[in-house]
């Protein structure tokens, strides 16, 4: 990674606004400009800490790679490429959730990259898996049993599909590893301990039955978790659980809680960039603070 003035050449916003009659842009446009204006405020910063408390495991957060939606989870199939194809020539280290945390203390610049994605849709097994296998980066993709079997539908996205059990057993041999997100997809804070029991419990042993392996890794839905719950994944016997609080993960870990960075629609590579380097987290910390936005 880089200092910002590396890539001083390029345009510091690229998405911002298209030529417009009347000089305005869209609220949505002027959002997009102050966040990517503050997070390169904060670059230098997040480049400052990750040299002080050393660099910790980034967890990206994807949810789909398709151009089928054009809303902030659906990351282009092209810019994913792209994402990952930087992951190689800055020679970041793309492991398991598994290996990144048993990775001793090597002092290293660059963060290990961790990549996930949450709900499972089919999409994955397109546009995501070529991709990944071509490059040889494992990912643990958090599928959700009732959407898989057509159960339900997730509200996001009424009309998709989910990878199926088949695809699943198929990306396993090349890397995909399988976690657990719950049966329904409910919010697990919401449900008594019964119901919440029979969703951590029950999602690992429908996939061990399916996949013929059971998860090691469970992803809160919608990033909602307490104490209670996150003891209640660990006496399943998951190894870990992810979240959707921003930042790296350093020593010691918070292995029922851990962090994860979110790749949106209209983050460019710079943004990427960013976002790898930690000049993101506070921003996406306070987003999630003041508005209480979950994803
Ligand atoms: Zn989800």
């Amino acid at each position: 990674m880089g200092a910002p003035s590396q890539h001083s050449n390029t345009p510091i916003f690229q998405n911002s606004c298209p030529e417009q009659s009347d000089g305005l842009c869209s609220m949505e446009k002027r959002k997009t400009i102050i966040r990517k204006a503050s997070a390169l405020l904060a670059w230098p910063g997040a480049v400052g800490i990750r040299i002080a408390r050393g660099p910790g495991i980034r967890i990206l957060m994807y949810h789909r790679v398709t151009d089928e939606h054009e809303d902030r989870l659906s990351v282009s199939p092209e810019e994913f490429k792209r994402q990952m194809d930087h992951l190689v020539s800055a020679g970041y280290r793309v492991m398991t959730l598994a290996q990144a945390l048993a990775e001793g203390m090597e002092r290293r610049s660059l963060p290990d990259v961790v990549i996930t994605f949450d709900d499972g849709y089919q999409d994955f097994y397109r546009n995501v898996f070529p991709i990944l296998r071509e490059r040889n980066f494992p990912a643990v993709i958090f599928v959700v049993p009732d959407f898989i079997e057509g159960k339900i539908s997730l509200p996001r996205y009424r009309d998709s599909r989910s990878v199926t059990w088949e695809m699943l057993r198929e990306m396993r041999e090349g890397g995909i590893m399988v976690g657990a997100h719950s049966v329904t997809h409910r919010e697990l804070t919401g449900l008594d301990s019964r119901e919440a029991k029979l969703e951590i419990e029950g999602s690992a042993d429908i996939i061990e039955k399916q996949s013929g392996e059971r998860p090691e890794w469970f992803s809160y839905p919608r990033g909602k978790y307490s104490p209670i719950i996150s003891r209640m994944v660990q006496n399943s016997g998951y190894r870990g659980a992810v979240t959707v609080r921003p930042g790296s993960n350093r020593r010691p870990y918070d292995y029922f809680a851990l962090r994860r960075t979110e790749i949106s629609r209209d983050d460019d590579l710079r943004d990427f960039r960013m976002k790898l380097s930690g000049a993101y987290d506070i921003q996406h910390y306070l987003w999630q603070k003041i508005m209480g936005k979950r994803l």
